[in-house]
């Protein structure tokens, strides 16, 4: 841990109103948004009531957008030039409202442009298909057309902590680029943002109409949004409880639920032991471990697990971890004191059973450091349920059949990462892993924004998010047909 440069200090807290369709609505009734590091007051958020978000709800079915393609790509792409103008604005309310350190807050930041300037390309992308209808004996003189439409009701989005500008960006830019209808209700941990993002989607030239924010406790208005009438589609990235509880609440709606992961980087004696150490030191500490696809568990051969332990801990010692308005520091902190306390609970509970605790578990408040776990079996809790935080826990493994049999063997199948030059073993991992991404020699989490991406198993339906994906799933397809 280390001190450093003078902290940022918002002059006063940042007292949010709801967005219904652009109009800012206060309520008495709030919720405190705290900066993690040492529980300045740093904003606070209205809880909506259930006759905001059927207002919102209705505001959004109702409205039809008549925006070309052209005035989408437009208002993105000035969405994407006013967000560069205000990078590091966006980046200290990000740090300010999770913890995450001015580096990863900086990077998000740049991620989001990356958004919505695939959005607004894509929104010029004729999507359209045709297929003649002479092609079979009994076929005719006439062609079949597809047409994208947007959705006739709103689409709820709701969103994580984890990413307050990215996770938010993710489920709304495609909307835009669709002509969709948006209700977002982000985290109550990280809501400033998102706010944020929608003034700026304003001053873009977004008719209001099409984006509304609401925040507020889930156990009164989550089920509203989930059942309405006026709801086509709801897109959920969270974690895996909720997604269920959204899968069984949201009933005839579509559904799109990227939920948690439990990804492994799997190391094979072949590899390049220098480059899989950074690869799983990055993977595990990026965002404080708070990434759906950061690596949570290390499968490790035996026959080079004594030098990759080694170098991981150097690289593990070498992350500047502290104040996350220190522009020097590579890691803020995690969410919450809770969060890191759960870290600290699992990680004991590990040394309990025989793990080798090699560095870190040092906690204090939110802070939790980066910590490198060896000896770890796939029973221990640590590597059974998602460890949402910078923990790295090493399993080794003698076969690759049983690298194979622990990496699937968790109820999660979002990404995975591999490292090995052997090509007839690339092949085969592709093949067998239960994943939705396979990434050679790179972080599980690599992507490009426009990639799908989305897990199965108790990740995900499988159905993908990513722009492309995402636009695609927000639409309806209508086909036509004429006489030639
Ligand atoms: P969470 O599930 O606690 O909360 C996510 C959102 O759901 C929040 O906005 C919350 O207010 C809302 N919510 C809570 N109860 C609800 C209910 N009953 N109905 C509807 N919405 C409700 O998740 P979190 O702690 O904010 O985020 C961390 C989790 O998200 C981790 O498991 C992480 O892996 C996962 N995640 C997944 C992806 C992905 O793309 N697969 C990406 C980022 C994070």
């Amino acid at each position: 841990m280390s001190g450093g440069a003078a902290p940022f200090l918002p002059r006063q807290p940042i007292n949010e109103a709801l967005r219904i369709a652009g109009e800012k609505i206060s309520r008495d009734r709030i919720i405190e948004i705290r900066h993690p590091y040492d529980g300045t007051l740093a904003g606070t958020v209205p809880k909506a009531t259930l006759d905001d978000v059927r207002r919102a709800l209705r505001t959004a079915r109702d409205f039809k957008s008549t925006l070309t393609r052209h005035d989408r790509y437009r208002i993105l792409m000035r969405a994407g030039a006013l967000i560069a103008s205000r990078r590091d604005e966006l980046a200290r309310l990000i740090t300010l409202e999770s913890g995450l350190s001015l580096k990863d807050s900086q990077y998000e930041v740049g991620r989001a442009m990356d958004v919505l300037l695939f959005a607004a390309n894509l929104a010029l992308v004729d999507d359209g298909e045709v297929f003649s209808c002479d092609l079979t004996a009994h076929g005719k003189n006439r062609k079949v057309y597809t047409l994208k439409e947007p959705l006739q009701g709103a689409i709820v989005a709701i969103t994580p902590f984890n990413h307050p500008l990215n996770q938010v960006i993710h489920k709304v830019a495609p909307a835009v680029a669709t002509n969709n209808r948006v209700v977002l209700k982000p985290s109550e941990k990280t809501p400033l943002t998102a706010y944020a993002l929608a003034d700026i989607l304003y001053e873009a030239g977004l008719p209001p109409a099409m984006l509304s924010v609401l925040t507020g406790d889930p156990a009164e208005i989550a089920d509203e949004l989930l059942t309405s009438a006026d709801v086509d589609l709801v897109t959920f990235t969270g974690g895996v409880a909720t997604g269920k509880y959204i899968a069984g609440k949201a009933v005839y709606k579509r559904q799109i639920l990227e939920l948690g992961g439990n990804d492994p980087i799997i190391v094979l004696e072949d590899a390049d032991i220098e480059e899989a150490a950074s690869l799983a030191a990055g993977g595990s500490y990026k965002n404080s471990g708070q990434r759906c696809t950061a690596v949570k568990r290390i499968l490790v051969q035996e026959t080079v697990a004594d030098r990759f332990v080694e170098l991981l801990v150097e690289k593990t010692r070498a992350v500047r971890y502290g104040d996350p308005f220190d522009p020097t520091m590579d890691m803020g902190t995690v969410i919450d004191e809770a969060s890191a306390r759960r870290f600290e609970t699992v990680v004991n509970e590990a040394v309990g059973q025989g793990a080798k605790l090699l560095i870190g578990n040092v906690r204090r408040g939110a802070l939790y450091s980066p910590t490198v776990l060896d000896d770890v079996v796939p029973s221990m809790t640590v590597v059974r349920q998602e460890t949402f935080g910078p923990v790295s826990p090493v399993i080794r493994f003698k076969t690759v059949d049983e690298a194979i049999s622990i990496a699937n063997g968790t109820p999660y199948g979002l990404s995975s990462s591999l490292c090995t030059n052997r090509i007839d073993l690339i092949t085969r991992f592709i093949q067998e892993l239960q994943v939705g991404s396979v990434n050679v020699r790179e972080v599980p989490g690599y992507r490009l924004e426009m990639t799908p991406f989305g897990g199965i198993k108790d990740s995900g339906l499988g159905y993908k998010e990513g722009v492309k994906e995402a636009m695609r799933s927000f639409c309806n397809t209508k086909t036509y047909s004429l006489p030639w």
